[in-house]
């Protein structure tokens, strides 16, 4: 099977190739590659732990010299079920985030201005002191609400939603309306799992939305399942308007208008009732067509052949002519794509991330239409096909969990958009510019609105305003372009120099990563004693989880506020408790099979976890929805049986919820148009629709500025631009564009390619990194010098005043330094376009593409807050606020974040 977690490395049957054997990383040796031709012999211990350079937390294996004590390199982890022993570029690269000069080693405190860049050396108990007395003031207060944590990359599963509860404060905020929130709910509506798990490895066709092989979620472990695939024989059809390198290993590339992919897949649905290649025995059983057409087509008989027709009927108009017109592909190309569907049937596979779902209004659709063609060819939960991530996304339980908090920010659920499926975090700066609160302690946790959000200067207005952001505290592993206008800046350890736990939907087999502090483990097997991860880290570099639990105790110094009691120690509640009393808890009590797996070795589960990083906890999960169960499932059959989580445990292809929501029109899988549909487009004259949000496979957003290895792979970001329409326009590669939206615009330079269907224009949002000092303020691997200008009243000026240049470090590689050019954030011309379903941003731009005027600099980005906000007022008039039936806040069944109780959804 190919969930076999030994597959050896590059070839079969060589030594020279194979990983080593487990039993030998307390004492590997190897030869010095760089002492040849001297036979130089290097002793390692070598040390699990886990990559935190995406969400896919591949399995990393720390080599630890045993001369000098020093990580020298890190490899896959071949006992990690996800990634199997393999990486892409960014894993190894966490060498450099270990050892990079430019890291912020010490706990700083702000000491001018706001932003100004001035900042002195404190104690980690000066910092923890002031930040836990001013948030236990505010609990003591009732303004519970007034503190939030923002986090960008979790990396970790469960441990925050724990503290947040501990503390009773409905302040998780995140970055998913800007990721990922609208495919959630495009998922979510048929089934209330909100991503998906394909089992690529064993499927026949691949239909991929987006770069999912390249770039997308879960990136190395699904794209060494795609490519098993591929070598298997299956086909890969990938749609993205870009020839992206995923588009080019495909065996199809569909390059359609963005945001009329539903309208395709809807033509393939058609198609595939039409030549009735549908599994109707799966249909009738798991689809809620009684529902459908009781609500919907309340005129038809009720019988199973009824919603068939029913069905037939409702798409009849996307005949592939017709889809063929409307998104800018050739119908016989549709045609064969949903005949490769129909021949795949159970072993039909897919993915769509970002994409359709982030760039476009209305973009949810886009999962929502694409799991419709699952439920038509029963490739659901199917060897090959398409499972809900819950079922093997495996979640152990915490330790001394803490009750939900019966409380309900709405700051971050506002009553605007009782259906998104994340927090509208993005709306944060507008918010507080209308007075609906404050936020007394602000955590920004890996995380950096100010570069990464849409509207940045907004959120720098929102950041300098000590009226409306008390105290703000930036955890971060690396300096960012937010954490400028930190009060404290906190340096927090990378993959190698913390405790986390996490899984994901890798495939089809559930498994528990354990990301650990690859110092202190080998500390410890030395036999030595570590009382505290910070002991082994570099600088003062703490760990979160210690430093959560410290600050839990510095919030309620004398256990008054009832919170102290969720982080005392079991054994000596005098004390808080240790990662070894944490975890060993969770591996201990929440994790099948793992205290056998580890008595077998005479190991504790702790010591197993310690010792190899990862373990599986069941392979081979299928149709997990025909379980039988005794209750709380629905009768199939004659028989209980699991099903799904949607209310009535079936796949819900007319959705009640939108109906009882207000959203009439968008009750069954449809296609509504974006906001950047092409017809509406000036394109004989400067309009293009730009896409913003593609990935570079080999940079980490803001955390590669400290990564010399990936900066040196990608440092280019030019505007792609057909070269029909560089003709059309007048320019040529190279060439300065001025690139107007609805709020500014920004200067950047073009490449003409024949890579991007004419009428679209795009450009990677991974570079354009800067920093405000010459010395201090971003990595000046990845950084350009800038001057940030206010013009005027909201008026907002970004120029660069140098590439990335060559300095002197500890590093001598960083007097080598040849790539200049640190590109430009397209993100701060963005105004915020929260869709009003999801509440994700609709990332894709309608602008115009003019020369510069003269003045103009590559890099400038100018920006007018005021017109971002009135931008904001148009799309949020766009919503249909709750509450809903029952006067509820939002819908019970639908998941959220730090779950409150059924009372606080009560509006
Ligand atoms: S895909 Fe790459 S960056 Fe992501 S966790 Fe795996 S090795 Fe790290």
């Amino acid at each position: 099977m190919t969930t076999d977690n030994k597959l050896p490395r590059i070839t079969e049957g060589t030594d020279l190739t194979n990983f080593p054997p487990p039993d030998r990383w307390d004492d590997w040796e190897e030869y010095d590659a760089q002492a040849w031709p001297e036979k130089v012999i290097n002793r390692y211990r070598l040390v699990p732990t886990t990559c935190f350079n995406c969400e896919s937390a591949c399995g990393l294996l720390a080599y630890v010299d045993k001369d000098s004590g020093e990580i020298q390199r890190f490899e896959g982890n071949p006992a990690h079920p996800g990634s199997r022993g393999r990486n892409c570029a960014k894993g190894p690269a966490t060498i450099n985030q270990v050892n990079d000069p430019e890291r912020i080693l010490y706990p700083m405190r702000r000491v001018g201005e706001r932003g100004s860049g001035e900042w002195e050396r404190v104690t980690w108990e000066e910092a923890l002191t002031d930040i836990g007395t001013r948030m236990g003031t505010a609990i003591r207060e009732g303004r519970n609400d007034e503190i939030m944590y923002h986090v960008g990359r979790p990396g970790e599963d469960g441990f925050m939603d724990r503290t947040l509860k501990a503390w009773g404060v409905d302040g998780h905020n995140s970055h998913t309306n800007i990721g990922s929130s609208s495919a959630r709910v495009g998922y979510a509506l048929w089934s209330a799992y909100d991503r998906p798990s394909a089992d690529f490895a064993n499927a026949k066709f691949i239909l991929l939305l987006s770069a999912h092989l390249e770039t997308g979620h879960y990136f190395n472990p699904h794209a060494q399942r795609i490519m098993e695939a591929k070598q298997a024989g299956a086909k890969i059809a990938t749609v993205d308007p870009r020839l992206s390198n995923t588009a080019s290993m495909s065996d199809y590339w569909l390059s359609c208008w963005p945001g009329t992919e539903p309208a395709m897949l809807l033509a393939i649905a058609r198609l595939l009732l039409k030549w009735d290649t549908v599994d109707h025995d799966f249909m009738e059983r798991w689809v809620n067509w009684e529902d459908t057409l009781t609500h919907k087509y309340p005129d038809r008989p009720l019988t199973y052949k009824s919603f068939v027709d029913a069905l037939k009927d409702e798409y009849a108009h996307y005949t592939p002519e017709w889809a063929a017109d409307e998104c800018g592909v050739e119908a016989a190309q549709i045609e064969t794509v949903a005949r490769q569907i129909a021949e795949a049937g159970h072993a039909f596979s897919s993915h769509t991330w970002r994409s359709v779902g982030s760039g476009n209004l209305s973009g949810w659709q886009g999962a929502r239409t694409l799991q419709f063609l699952h439920v038509l060819t029963g490739s659901v939960g199917t060897v090959g096909g398409l499972s809900p991530s819950g079922w093997v996304k495996f979640k152990p339980q915490h330790w001394n969990m803490p009750p939900p908090n019966s409380s309900w920010n709405e700051m971050l659920w506002p009553k605007e958009y009782p259906l998104a499926y994340h927090e509208m975090s993005i709306l944060l700066p507008h918010f507080l510019k209308e007075g609906r609160g404050r936020v007394d302690v602000y955590f920004t946790r890996v995380y950096n609105p100010i570069w990464t959000n849409p509207d940045g200067f907004s959120w720098l207005e929102m950041l300098t305003d000590e009226e409306k952001i008390g105290l703000h505290v930036a955890l971060t592993p690396t300096w960012s372009e937010t954490a400028w206008y930190a009060d404290y800046i906190l340096p927090m350890g990378v993959a190698a120099e913390r405790h986390d736990t996490h899984s994901y939907e890798t495939h089809a087999a559930k498994w528990l990563g354990f990301r650990q502090p690859v110092l202190r483990v080998a500390a410890e097997r030395d036999g030595e004693t570590i009382e505290r991860t910070y002991e082994t880290n570099p600088g003062e570099v703490w760990e979160e989880t210690e430093f959560w639990i410290d600050l839990s105790w510095k919030v309620d110094p004398d256990g008054s506020l009832g919170i102290r009691k969720w982080f005392e120690s079991p054994n000596d509640p005098s004390r808080p408790v240790s990662v070894d009393e944490y975890y060993g808890w969770m591996f201990d009590n929440s994790v099948p099979g793992l205290p056998d797996k580890a008595a077998a070795e005479g190991l504790t589960p702790l010591g197993y976890m310690r010792k190899y990083g990862a373990v599986e906890v069941e392979r081979d999960v299928y149709e997990v929805n025909e379980t039988p169960v005794q209750e709380g499932g629905v009768e199939i059959d004659g028989t209980m049986r699991q099903g799904f989580k949607t209310p009535s445990k079936k796949l819900e292809f007319y959705s009640a919820t939108m109906d009882d929501w207000g959203w009439h029109d968008e009750t069954i899988p449809g296609y509504q148009k974006t906001h950047v549909y092409w017809r509406d487009m000036d394109m004989d004259g400067p309009e293009r629709i730009l896409l913003p949000i593609f990935r570079l496979p080999t940079l980490i957003h803001t955390r590669s500025g400290n990564a010399k290895y990936l900066y040196e792979i990608s440092h280019g970001h030019p505007l792609w631009m057909n070269a029909s329409d560089a003709d059309k326009l007048g320019f040529e590669t190279t060439d300065l564009v001025r690139i107007e939206t609805d709020s500014g615009h920004f200067i950047m330079r073009v490449w003409a390619t024949e890579g991007i269907r004419p009428g679209v224009v795009a450009a990677s949002h991974h570079l354009g990194r800067w920093r405000q000092n010459e010395q201090k303020g971003n990595e000046r691997w990845a950084s350009g010098l800038v001057n940030v200008e206010q013009l005027g009243d909201g008026k907002w000026r970004l120029r660069q005043l140098g590439g990335i240049e060559p300095f002197t470090s500890n590093d001598p590689d960083s007097e080598r330094i040849w790539w200049k050019d640190p590109g430009v954030n397209q993100n701060l011309a963005f105004p915020v376009h929260p869709d009003p379903i999801s509440g994700m941003h609709a990332w894709h731009q309608r602008v115009k593409l003019v020369k510069p005027e003269p003045g103009d600099q590559y890099g400038d980005v100018v920006v007018d807050t005021n017109k971002s906000h009135e931008i904001y007022k148009e799309w949020i008039a766009r919503t249909k606020p709750g509450p809903g039936p029952g006067n509820l806040r939002r819908p019970l069944w639908f998941d959220r974040p730090v779950k409150p109780t059924p009372e606080a959804y009560q509006a």
